[in-house]
């Protein structure tokens, strides 16, 4: 999402003159847009202004001065902090309100206070994108923000604020316009994407699964990703997107956080380890090929060996294609931050390892899988070597293949000749001519 929300920024500064560029050095302006998620990515905002400090210090008196802004949810969540932590930074605002960047910048030299997020995403979308750029092949686009759901460890209710869905006319829209400028394939976010929920102009409730079937019309989109869903969204219209829809792809991120039902309760997640197994069963059921993908915490306050082992024996029931873990981290302000009974760093550390090692053999079998098949794969970008080119198949594994710059953006068919935790490689698939198999 903070990838989105940067091109948006972008987007909104192009009109006043400013562009890309490679590395702060020559910037005119640089803006952090940061995640508060986890303490890590907090702290890292810091080490990352003491270097800039240095690199605004140093710059040329001949030259324009350097302006540093600090946006996204740790601008949110600890504004005050870092003025005083940072008093080199000109700018800090939330992630609710990059749509007003020209005129944080028109009054930068004043230190206003912080731009706080107003707490509806509603205003910062549907500003103008910048029309003359190409999009890339794959591109994102936020069709839903916020969180109601207040998950006892999360801080994202407290920094992207209320559920907010865009209206579906204006996804579709944008859409367009992506596919216009180059983009196949769309990944919609949402930090609920499956909650989403909207009215169209002639009164009509917009489910999720109801905006796949739209998007799916769109002429020369060829594949539909949407990330992150939340169990208890399934609904039935979503999994009729999955059997219907070629255009969706067979791969599904739904974080489970652990396979404890007490966890779960302590954690406000409001669903059971068994009313995830039962969502898995319904995707599977409507995909069969599905592939599934995981977030998980562990360490949470109170989780016991006992529990942590459930969460090991649902790991092994579902077989996860990929999947993150955490050790838990306490985040100011959120409920479980306060709860007694946190688990030791050494413990976190150790269960930790051992549930990273399970995903990973089952990460690497899923991909083994694929040997001496042939798959759909969307070439998005030049490998490392000469000549390779490197795209996803429709279940999310990085492809690589030899093939010429022609193909880029194309999908093509590729015959999987080698595995690795990460990643499949292979040859493009030819005809009798040589030719190689290019599906658009
Ligand atoms: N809305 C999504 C998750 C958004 S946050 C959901 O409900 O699943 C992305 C992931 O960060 C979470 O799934 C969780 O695994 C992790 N996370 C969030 N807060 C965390 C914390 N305090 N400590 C460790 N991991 C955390
Ligand atoms: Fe955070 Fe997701 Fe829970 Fe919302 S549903 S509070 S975003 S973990």
């Amino acid at each position: 999402m903070n990838v989105y929300d940067s091109a948006r920024m972008a987007d909104v500064l192009a009109p006043h003159g400013y562009r890309s560029v490679g590395s702060p050095d020559d910037a005119d302006l640089v803006i952090l847009n940061t995640c508060h998620i986890r303490e890590k990515a907090a702290e890292k905002v810091y080490s990352e202004l003491g270097r800039l400090r240095k690199i605004k210090t140093a710059r040329d008196k001949n030259l324009n001065p350097m302006l540093i802004a600090v946006g996204g949810c740790v601008a949110q969540a600890e504004g005050e902090e870092i003025w005083a932590r940072a008093p080199w930074v000109d700018i800090v605002f939330g992630p609710q309100t990059y749509h007003r960047l020209p005129e944080m910048l028109a009054s930068s030299q004043r230190k206003e206070a912080v731009f706080h997020a107003e707490f509806s995403a509603e205003q910062k979308f549907d500003l103008p994108l910048q029309i003359n750029t190409s999009a890339s092949t794959s591109e994102y686009l936020t069709i839903q923000e916020g969180c109601n759901k207040f998950c006892t460890f999360c801080v994202v209710p407290y920094t992207r604020g209320e559920e907010f869905s865009r209206p579906s006319r204006n996804i579709l829209r944008e859409a367009s316009q992506l596919i216009a400028r180059g983009a196949r394939e769309v990944t919609l976010l949402g930090q609920n994407v499956n909650a989403y929920l909207s009215i169209d102009e002639y009164g009509s409730k917009i489910s999720l699964g109801e905006l796949l079937f739209q998007l799916a019309e769109l002429p020369n989109l060829e594949r539909i990703r949407y990330t992150t869903s939340h169990p208890r969204d399934m609904h039935k219209e979503l999994l009729d997107a999955h059997r219907q829809l070629p255009e969706v792809m067979p791969y599904v991120h739904l974080p489970v956080q652990s396979g404890s039902n007490s966890v779960l309760t302590d954690m406000n997640r409001r669903h059971t380890a068994d009313d995830y197994r039962h969502a898995i069963d319904q995707l599977r059921t409507a995909r069969p090929d599905i592939a599934i993908s995981s977030d998980f915490i562990v360490g949470f306050p109170g989780e016991s060996e006992a529990d942590f082992l459930d969460t090991l024996t649902l790991v092994r029931e579902v077989e996860y294609a990929q999947a993150y873990s955490f050790k838990y981290s306490a985040r100011p302000g959120t409920p479980a931050a306060i709860m007694r009974k946190q688990v030791s760093e050494d413990e976190k550390k150790a269960r930790l390892a051992e549930l990273q090692n399970l995903l990973r053999q089952q990460q690497i079998s899923f991909n083994k899988k694929f040997i001496g098949k042939t798959v759909s794969v969307l070439l998005e970008r030049h490998g490392r070597h000469n000549g390779q080119l490197v795209g996803r198949s429709p279940h999310m594994q990085m492809v690589h293949v030899n093939a010429s710059d022609s193909l880029l953006g194309k999908l093509v068919q590729v015959n999987i000749d080698g595995v690795d935790k990460n990643s499949l490689s292979g040859h493009l698939f030819t005809d009798k001519f040589q030719q190689p198999k290019v599906t658009n």
